[in-house]
């Protein structure tokens, strides 16, 4: 088991999918965990009720990344609940598929200002919470480096997630900041994939199945702890070998 015991994280997007994931196992190794949300429901009250079972300082806060004016107070909150950080896990995403000669500006700015731009005005705002060391996690895409068709605003926002972390690698480096990227294959969560679309990614991968949230969680257990203190400005592949 990792330990994150005494460890102050923030994630974005942790009310569903990997972002629910994320949060529940950074909690249950031991962190204090704040993960914000943007829609209400009951897949929230479900991980309130659920992280009232785990042990630790936890918070449940809603706030949009695409807006600036919200991820101040965000992170005004992270200060006022935890007092300090030492992880961030920038996993909120928004995708959407349109050939690429009818993109609205709009949508290219919703997918970018949410995949890319709250990365870095997230980073920025946290840096004052930062202590001796930080990880700074963030979920990309495997689709990034590959290329895909209509997803040419996703594809761009999640390599700019690696470019963003290899220089900030090298800058906040010397005052104790990793950075890394995670870059996930197809991952089975609560939106239910058509099984034709199911059987066309297992068969990309070398292991013949989608991935699981709990394996994108580890690699984030992975970088959030001592274990990888030597690693930042990497780009970690979680694709089960596609
Ligand atoms: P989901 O759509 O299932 O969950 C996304 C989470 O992010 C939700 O909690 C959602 O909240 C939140 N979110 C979205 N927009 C915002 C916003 N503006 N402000 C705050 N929270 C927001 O996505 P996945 O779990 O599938 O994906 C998580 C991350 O992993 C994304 O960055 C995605 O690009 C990446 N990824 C996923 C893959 C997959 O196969 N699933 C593959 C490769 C990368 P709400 O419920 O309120 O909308």
């Amino acid at each position: 088991m990792i330990s994150l015991s005494g460890k102050k994280v923030l994630v974005t997007g942790g009310s569903r999918g990997i972002g629910r994931g994320i949060t529940l196992a950074l909690a249950r190794a031991g962190a204090d965990v704040l993960a914000c949300y943007r829609s209400t429901g009951e897949h929230v009250d479900s991980l309130a009720r659920e992280l009232k079972t785990v042990p630790g300082d936890h918070h449940l806060v809603r706030a949009d990344v695409s807006s600036a004016e919200e991820i101040g107070r965000l992170i005004e909150e992270c200060r006022t609940r935890l007092g300090r950080l030492d992880v961030v896990v920038h996993n909120a995403g928004v995708i959407s598929h349109i050939p690429f000669g009818e993109l609205p500006a709009e949508e290219w700015h919703r997918v970018l200002d949410t995949n890319l731009t709250a990365a870095y005005l997230i980073t920025q705002g946290a840096l004052p919470l930062f202590g001796e060391s930080a990880s700074v996690i963030t979920i990309g895409s495997r689709s990034a480096g590959v290329g895909i068709p209509l997803r040419a605003h996703y594809t761009a926002a999640k390599a700019g997630l690696v470019g963003l972390c290899r220089s900030l690698a090298k800058e906040l480096g010397p005052r104790g900041v990793r950075v890394n990227v995670i870059a996930p294959g197809v991952i089975a969560t609560e939106a239910e994939l058509p099984p034709e679309v199911v059987a066309r990614y297992e068969g990309l991968t070398a292991v013949r199945r989608l991935g699981r949230v709990e394996e994108i969680a580890g690699a984030v257990l992975f970088l959030a702890s001592d274990l990888s203190s030597y690693v930042t400005g990497e780009t970690l592949n979680v694709d089960g070998g596609i």
